[in-house]
């Protein structure tokens, strides 16, 4: 069995709760929806997933919506507004939204004992609900959300049977429907970050001309504002003053449902500003071991969001066992705990000084990366969300 691969990470008695509390739950059947089959977390996290549960026996689907390019521009400003970027909504977007919800419950089979929707994309499915329970598994940050936005929307999710939210900052005290915690997680035997050999490693970053031996900066991440990447290159230029021979590495890939990554990459492309030590990389986004074999070369690996939902990018890398200069924002905080797994920062200025303290410090990086491999595993490794979501599908389900 797949999951008995974990118990080298987590022991064999999470594997056992995690066999025993998927024999209560076996004859249901679960469907998970979202926006995405490819690009970004929620996508990452379902692939590795899905299969684990129908390993242990239940009856689980993942089900993708699909809608056109004047959905997914509506669905990415609301996406933006959530995350607390105030921009005027224009009106006629409501109804953009609600007529993709309609075709796509006319055309998805939604029928099911138990339907996890993630984030806002899908949250309006729920109206055509027919049965089963409905869980809003939000993967954003709704801290401080445009009101508007929020207030339509609540519409929605105020009807689901409970909502689930990464961090408490996220939790809301305006709806009414029992709220959970539950981080997400990676997988430390996916592509992405199965152990690689050096060799493999150097072999695959210098097919993109970057040199293994020197030092090395780098973010993994969609081209987004919110995760700022003009941030990282004025931080890498700061920190380049200290250490002349630093590369950066932005990799990004695009996502079918963010319409904007084009226009970013293009006003990341000009601040680069022809430096050949920055390369900005767009990868098909099953570029797992590409990505894997990138953080495992990284000195230092930067996650500078300014806004960020989780942030999974931080807990691959601290998974590898390097320190994250993490943006102080969303799940990002409970990943990098200042001054042990990396620092927090929230100026391009301090990103800057902390790159070039930890490339300068070996011994401190080796700890630091320790620190981190341990903070992950204890808890944000696949086996605990996958028990996490059986607890609240059991909690549910009562
Ligand atoms: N990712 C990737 N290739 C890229 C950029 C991102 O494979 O070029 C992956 C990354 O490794 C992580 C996920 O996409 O697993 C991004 O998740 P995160 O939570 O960091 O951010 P999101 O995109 O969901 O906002």
């Amino acid at each position: 069995m797949m999951l008995e691969k974990y118990a080298q990470f987590v022991g064999e008695d999470e594997i056992d709760a995690i066999v025993k509390l998927a024999q209560r739950l076996e004859d249901l059947s679960i469907l998970h929806v979202n926006s995405t089959a490819a690009g970004g977390g929620v996508a990452e996290i379902l692939n590795r997933l899905i299969p684990l549960m129908r390993e242990l026996g239940l009856r689980a689907d993942w089900k993708v919506i699909r809608g056109d390019q004047e959905f997914f521009t509506v669905t990415k400003t609301f996406h933006n507004a959530l995350q607390g970027t105030t921009s005027a909504v224009p009106e006629h977007y409501y109804s953009i939204y609600e007529k993709w919800q309609e075709i796509n419950a006319n055309e998805l089979d939604l029928d099911y004992d138990v339907v996890f929707i993630h984030d806002p994309q899908p949250a309006g499915l729920v109206k055509y609900r027919k049965k089963g329970l409905w869980i809003w598994r939000c993967h954003i940050d709704l801290s401080t959300p445009d009101p508007h936005v929020w207030s339509y929307l609540r519409r929605y999710v105020s009807q689901y049977n409970l909502a689930i939210f990464h961090i408490p900052d996220f939790a809301r005290d305006d709806l009414d429907i029992p709220q959970l915690l539950i981080p997400p997680s990676i997988d430390p035997l996916s592509p992405k970050n199965m152990e690689l050999p050096q060799t493999a490693v150097e072999r695959i970053v210098r097919k993109f001309d970057v040199d293994p031996e020197r030092p090395l900066l780098l973010q993994v991440s969609r081209f987004d504002r919110a995760k700022d990447p003009l941030g990282v290159v004025e931080a890498y230029r700061l920190a380049k003053r200290h250490v002349p021979d630093l590369q950066l590495v932005y990799l990004g890939s695009p996502a079918h449902d963010d319409p904007e990554g084009e226009a970013v990459y293009n006003e990341t492309l000009k601040a680069a500003g022809g430096d050949r030590d920055i390369h900005l990389l767009m990868l098909p986004p099953d570029s797992h071991v590409e990505v894997n074999a990138f953080q495992r070369a990284a000195t230092v690996v930067m996650q500078k969001s300014i806004r960020e939902g989780f942030g999974l990018t931080v807990s691959e890398a601290l998974w590898k066992r390097k320190p994250v200069v993490g943006g102080r924002a969303g799940g990002i905080k409970i990943q990098v705990i200042h001054g042990v797994t990396g620092f927090l920062v929230t100026s391009p200025k301090t990103a800057a000084h902390y790159t070039t303290y930890l490339i300068r410090e070996k011994r401190v990086r080796e700890e630091m990366g320790n620190a981190g491999r341990e903070h992950v595993r204890r808890n944000f490794l696949i086996t605990h969300q996958l028990r996490r979501y059986l607890m609240a599908i059991a909690y549910a389900a009562k």
